[in-house]
Order: C-alpha cells, then sequence, then structure tokens
C-alpha cells in the first residue's frame, strides 16, 4: 500500500450558522466538525461511526467538497483541493464519488435507469455515441448484479436493495477512485445488508477502490474496514485498526456504541458500558470532554474542565480520553 493517502483532510473545522440568539444577539454558530484530520490510504476503507448528529455525513461531504470548510485543508491524491474553483475541481469530481443512504431521494424519478447512468458518463464526456452509452450502460448494472434491460424501468419499479445497486453504478460511471460510501445499507433490510456490503467489498478488490465507509453502528463496517474512526460531537474521540477498535476499544463512548449490540466475547461483557441520554446539541457544547455528561466514569474536576487531546495510546491506536 502506498504510503500516500488518497484522501486527507487536516485540522478541518465546518460551522453552520444556528437559530437567531434574540434581536441583536446576532446567530448561534453550530460547529459540525470540530478540528479532524483523517486519512484515507489507497485500496482501504476506512469506517466512520457515530450516532446521528454527530457530524460524520458532513465530515464525508467535506471530503469531496461538496461542503466549503470554515478552516482547514482537504488534500486529494496529494494535492491541496481546498481552494480549488470549481473548474479547477471538474478533474477531481470524476475520481471522488458518493453513495447516498437513500438512493431513492438522490435518484430522479421521471428518469430510466439508462438516462440516470448516461447522465453522469455525459457529464464527464465519457460516451462517444448512443451505441457506446448503452454498452457502458448495460456494462454497469451487470457489475452491480442488475440485468442489462433493467436500464428501460424507473427507479420506483425496484426494491430498495436494487436501488442501491442503481446508486452504486451511478457512482461507478465515471470510473472513480475514492467513494464516500455515507450509511449506505442503513435504510436497507437487513437481509439485504450483507448482500450490498458484499457487492462493496468486492468492487473494491476488482477496482481498487478506496472508501471513507459511513455507519451509525459499529458493528456495520466491522468486516469492511481495516480502521475505524469514531466520531462524537463533530471531533474524533479514537481512531484505530479494526482489531483493536473490537477487541480493545479505550474510549467509554467507543465501549458503549459497541454494547448497544450482543456481543459473542464473554470477556467483552466486563467492560460494557450502557450509554444513556442523547448527543447534547453542537449549539451548545458541554466544557470540557464533550462527552462527560453521559460518560459513566467521568471524573469531576478533570472531564468538565479539560478537553482531552487525541493522543497515540500504541502503534496505530488512538483516543481522546483523559482516563484511557
Ligand atoms: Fe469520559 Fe472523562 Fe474520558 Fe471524557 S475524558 S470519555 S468524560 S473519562
Amino acid at each position: 500500500m502506498s504510503a500516500q493517502p488518497i484522501a486527507r483532510v487536516e485540522a478541518l473545522y465546518k460551522s453552520f450558522r444556528g437559530p437567531s440568539r434574540g434581536i441583536g444577539r446576532g446567530r448561534a454558530e453550530l460547529r459540525a466538525v470540530d478540528g479532524v484530520t483523517l486519512d484515507v490510504m489507497p485500496g482501504e476503507t476506512l469506517g466512520l461511526v457515530g450516532e446521528s448528529g454527530c457530524g460524520k455525513s458532513t465530515l464525508g461531504r467535506l471530503f469531496l467538497r461538496l461542503h466549503e470548510p470554515t478552516s482547514g485543508r482537504i488534500y486529494f491524491e496529494g494535492r491541496d483541493i481546498t481552494e480549488l474553483s470549481q473548474s479547477q475541481l471538474r478533474p477531481y469530481r470524476r475520481k471522488m464519488q458518493i453513495i447516498f443512504q437513500d438512493p431513492y431521494s438522490s435518484l430522479n424519478p421521471r428518469m430510466t435507469v439508462r438516462a440516470a447512468l448516461a447522465e453522469a458518463l455525459r457529464v464527464h464526456g465519457m460516451v462517444s455515441s448512443a451505441s457506446d452509452e448503452q454498452e457502458r450502460v448495460a456494462a454497469l448494472l451487470e457489475r452491480v448484479g442488475l440485468r442489462p434491460e433493467h436500464m428501460r424501468r424507473y427507479p420506483h419499479e425496484f426494491s430498495g436493495g436494487q436501488r442501491q445497486r442503481i446508486g452504486i453504478a451511478r457512482a461507478l460511471a465515471v470510473s472513480p477512485r475514492f467513494i464516500v460510501a455515507d450509511e449506505p445499507v442503513s435504510a436497507l433490510d437487513v437481509s439485504i445488508r450483507a448482500q450490498i456490503v458484499n457487492l462493496l467489498s468486492d468492487l473494491q478488490e476488482e477496482l481498487g477502490l478506496s472508501y471513507l465507509f459511513i455507519a451509525h453502528d459499529l458493528h456495520v463496517v466491522e468486516h469492511v474496514s481495516r480502521r475505524v474512526a469514531v466520531m462524537y460531537l463533530g471531533r474524533v474521540v479514537e481512531r484505530a485498526t479494526s482489531q483493536q477498535i473490537y477487541e480493545d476499544p479505550r474510549h467509554p463512548y467507543t465501549r458503549a456504541l459497541l454494547s448497544a449490540a450482543p456481543v459473542p466475547d464473554p470477556d467483552a461483557h466486563k467492560r460494557r458500558l450502557i450509554l444513556e441520554g442523547d448527543v447534547p446539541s453542537p449549539l451548545n457544547p458541554p466544557r470540557g470532554c464533550p462527552f462527560h455528561p453521559r460518560c459513566p466514569i467521568a471524573e469531576k474536576g478533570l472531564c468538565d474542565r479539560e478537553v482531552p487531546a487525541l493522543r497515540v495510546l500504541e502503534s496505530g491506536h488512538e483516543a481522546a480520553c483523559h482516563l484511557a
């Protein structure tokens, strides 16, 4: 594996303007991404996990510059793309694609599958004639496990799993190198999830793709990720290899996320932590460690005052916790 990341964000912040705080008091600031540095290596899947509202989808879009960062840098294949204009970004757009949680909402209901896939090909000048277009669309459908004759149908004629296959085909149409898969299986029946995850794995092997695989459930990314980053309130709170995260989670939030589902390892029960309450509002984040109001082992006077930095615990394993 090459030492240079295919995609990297560095000290990245993204704030949105929140609701008004009252007459003459301006607007609140909603910090969705709070100083994240993260990279995705060529050919790997980096799992990005956290509850809804933790900023993971915003971070995924920042990687692709579908959102503009408030500050920080974004790199693709070693090139700083943070300030490239839309026309300068064009050659990179082709190499960076996104798969959405709900492909139905991203597919035009009045467009046939052929039209939807051909649109992506045409935008990037990748077809030379109508017959070339038809051949390419047929090949894309076969690659994702659909049949060429499906190209004449409309999105509503497909099941959820088939629609996600169309979403994947559309992302693949322009021969990307890096794909942000934003909760690609969360909206699907449990029975279909493994099929889509396996399809993404097979495509990765076949085409040498790199994925940022976003999920709210750590178990979804367990078998596909080489490394995992856990996010809480806009920050990365633990980052490690999959083996380290699943066998020896060090941040109480990661341990609580893993506790949320049955674990076959009996030793894991000794470390079980139950997550209570909701994620605090990013409009009014807690002082000190952002996790302290929910943390079962928080230390008064320390955790409610000092923000823990992400620090190296052992090779490849980092956590942002005073007590890790
Ligand atoms: Fe819990 Fe304190 Fe660690 Fe935060 S720093 S996760 S509050 S123990």
